[in-house]
Parts: C-alpha cells; sequence; structure tokens
C-alpha cells in the first residue's frame, strides 16, 4: 500500500534533561531524527514531511542529508498545530495512507509498518499499542485509589490512517484542545481505531535515562571514563561548617567565595574531570556574586545534569576528607545519603571517607581542610 509520513519534531523535549531537544540529539552518531526518518523511508513512504521547529528547517537539510523523499517545515506552539501544518504539506490524494510518528521513536521499522497498513484496510486508523504490565494507582504522595488495569493500553507511534480522515477529524477538533495523539482526534470524530500489538522498541524517548538505554540499543559504544577533584579551604571564625552538603556543628568554619563545601566542591570537579568538562570555576566563576554564599549542592547537580544531557550515567563517586577536626565519622552516613539524594545515586554507589595526615603539613597543623574525589561515569564513546 502507498503511504506518506508526516515525522512531528518541533517539541521542546523541557522533560529530557539540559542540551539540544531530543530530535537533534545524536544516538550511535546519527541524529534521532534521521532514525525515523531512515526507517519511514526504508518502509517504503512515498513523501516524509518533517515538522520541526522554526529555527531548526535549515539543520534538518544537515541532519537528513542523502535520505531520499522528504521535505522540512516549520511546526506550531502545539503537536496539534504542528501535525496539521504537516498534513497541509503532504501532496498525497486523501485516500492515500498516512503514517503520523513522533520522532522521539528512533527505532520504527518496516514490520511496525506493514502490520498498521494491513489493520489500516478494515478501520478508520490503526496504532500500536502495548497493554499496561504495571498496577496502576491514582493518587498524590499518598495512593488515593488502585485503578483496574484491564483493557487499558499505552499508545505508540506511528499511527496509520487515511488522509482524509485525518483532515476530516481535526476540522472538527475544538482548536483549545490538546490531544497527547493523533488517533484520540479521530475517535472523538466518531473513528474506529484498531489496536496492533505494540513493541518495547517504539518507546518515547522522554527523560535522560531513556537516552543511555537507547544508546545501548542503538549497539553504540559506550566507554567508562573516571575524573579526579581536589580542593581546599582555609579554617577560619564560625560555629559551624558545610562538608559533602551536611552542616556540622564545629568551632570554626571554612572560609570561602560560596558555601566552602570543598566536599562538594572536589567532587564536582571529579565529575566534570570525568567528561572534560573543564572545572567548577569555569562554570561557577568565583567573580560573580551571584555565587557568593551559594549552597554548593547546585554545584554538583549542574556536573551531573551535564553528564545526563550527553547520555551518560554516573556509576560511583568516592570523596575523601583530610582533616584533624572535626571528626567526620559521625556524619559519615548522613554525607552519604545526601550525596546520593543529589546524585539520584544508589547509596552503595556514594563513598564518604575521612584521614588525618597525624598533625603534619597544613591539614596537620588545622590551617584547612582538603578534600579528594573520584567520579565513575559511562558515556556514549
Ligand atoms: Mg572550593
Amino acid at each position: 500500500m502507498n503511504f506518506s509520513a508526516v515525522v512531528v519534531a518541533a517539541g521542546s523535549s523541557t522533560r529530557a534533561g539540559p542540551g539540544a531537544p531530543k530530535p537533534w540529539r545524536s544516538l550511535n552518531g546519527r541524529p534521532i531524527l534521521r532514525w525515523s526518518v531512515e526507517a519511514l523511508s526504508r518502509a517504503g513512504a512515498g513523501e516524509i514531511i518533517v515538522v520541526v521547529a522554526p529555527e531548526r528547517v535549515a539543520d534538518a537539510g544537515e541532519a537528513l542529508a542523502g535520505v531520499a523523499s522528504w521535505k522540512a517545515v516549520a511546526g506550531g506552539a502545539t503537536r496539534a498545530e504542528s501535525v496539521r501544518k504537516g498534513l497541509a504539506a503532504l501532496s498525497a490524494d486523501d485516500g492515500e495512507a498516512v503514517l503520523i510518528h513522533d520522532a522521539a521513536r528512533p527505532f520504527v521499522t518496516s514490520a511496525h509498518v506493514q502490520t498498521l497498513l494491513t489493520a489500516l484496510v478494515k478501520a478508520d486508523g490503526a496504532i500500536p499499542a502495548l497493554p499496561v504490565a504495571d498496577t496502576l494507582k491514582r493518587g498524590v504522595g499518598i495512593v488515593a485509589k488502585t485503578v483496574p488495569r484491564d483493557g487499558l493500553w499505552r499508545a505508540q507511534t506511528p499511527q496509520a490512517f487515511r488522509l482524509r480522515t485525518l483532515l476530516d477529524a481535526y476540522a472538527v477538533w475544538p482548536v483549545d484542545g490538546e490531544p497527547t495523539d493523533d488517533a484520540a482526534v479521530v475517535e472523538r470524530a466518531g473513528g474506529k481505531i484498531a489496536l496492533v500489538a505494540g513493541d518495547p522498541l517504539l518507546m518515547k524517548l522522554t527523560y535522560p535515562e531513556d537516552f543511555a538505554m537507547a544508546e545501548r540499543l542503538a549497539g553504540g559504544q559506550r566507554i567508562v571514563r573516571t575524573g579526579f577533584g581536589v580542593d581546599a579551604h582555609r579554617w577560619g571564625p564560625g560555629e559551624a561548617v558545610w562538608l559533602c552538603g551536611v552542616e556540622i556543628g564545629h568551632d570554626q568554619t571554612l572560609i570561602g567565595h560560596s558555601d566552602a563545601d570543598a566536599g562538594l566542591h572536589a567532587l564536582t570537579d571529579a565529575i566534570l574531570g570525568a567528561i572534560g568538562e573543564g572545572d567548577i570555576g569555569e562554570h561557577f566563576p568565583p567573580s560573580d556574586p551571584q555565587w557568593r554564599g551559594a549552597s554548593s549542592d547546585r554545584f554538583l547537580v549542574h556536573a551531573a545534569s551535564l553528564v545526563t544531557a550527553r547520555g551518560g550515567v554516573i556509576l560511583n563517586v568516592d570523596v575523601t576528607l583530610i582533616c584533624e577536626r572535626p571528626r567526620i565519622r559521625p556524619h559519615r552516613d548522613a554525607m552519604r545519603a545526601r550525596l546520593a539524594e543529589l546524585l539520584t545515586l544508589p547509596l552503595d554507589r556514594v563513598s564518604v571517607k575521612a584521614t588525618t595526615t597525624e598533625g603534619m603539613g597544613f591539614t596537620g597543623r588545622g590551617e584547612g581542610l582538603m578534600a579528594q574525589a573520584v567520579a565513575t561515569v559511562e558515556t556514549p564513546a
């Protein structure tokens, strides 16, 4: 069966962490957008309209160089608006099948397309869907209700329709309505949508950790990298000190531009070092007044977000605090727990240790405290 396709790639990817919007990120060396468009082209699409953010129309040419029969058009403010613009750009006949696909589902295959086109013969639309396997709960913080999952499905894309069916359905869809898929638009107009077997591989890349999984599925090579960080701050008058994100009562404090948490600073540098992203001073210049007295939590979280932005994960971290006083041991578990929380890591992947230097050197004389840290991360090669 002849078919055309509209690939929607105009979203802002707000849940996917820092970095370029999803369609433009690399998956095993190719932009995510290219995976879908190539697959639909291989499956026999006569025409593929790629709907991108208006400022990205030129980028599409680079991302899709060498792929047959596609055309980029500027999308709208909402997904529905983008789909409408994509449909308007098609030159297909009204009776022809059209597949609407989210660019963030890169693993679509010719087999998926054929299954949908076959099901479309006897329905007004056909969608891949997976039965819900997990128990469903409704509530906020506390469970209010267990929701029966019988007959519930997770809808994926591509979704197949006849062009005229979809145009007519969108024509009567309320302007202020925000459908989350196209089948909902056809359903509302009274159309019959066939459910076909979905595929876990049609997952939508949404959260930072999805990209690490996708990279493995894409056969992308991943490498393990290690970074090292050191920091020291001078003791001065005070009543408490911040170390590894925990405030400890003490007869002195560490002097520094931010909260002087040498543990967090060393660890932040270790993570930045593992991904070759410079050091903490480059990202948060001490000359910038906005970091005066700042909680160092944000430095660490920023470094961790740079790891996820490149499709990486932090494997483990290990911090050593070097001082004669205060005693670290009583606070070690709280420090581990805080670092684990900030990095969203299991506790056993976070280590905090302490040592003295037996009275030798600046730490031994009580002039200052030093922290050293190691971080191991895994990223796409
Ligand atoms: Mg420091």
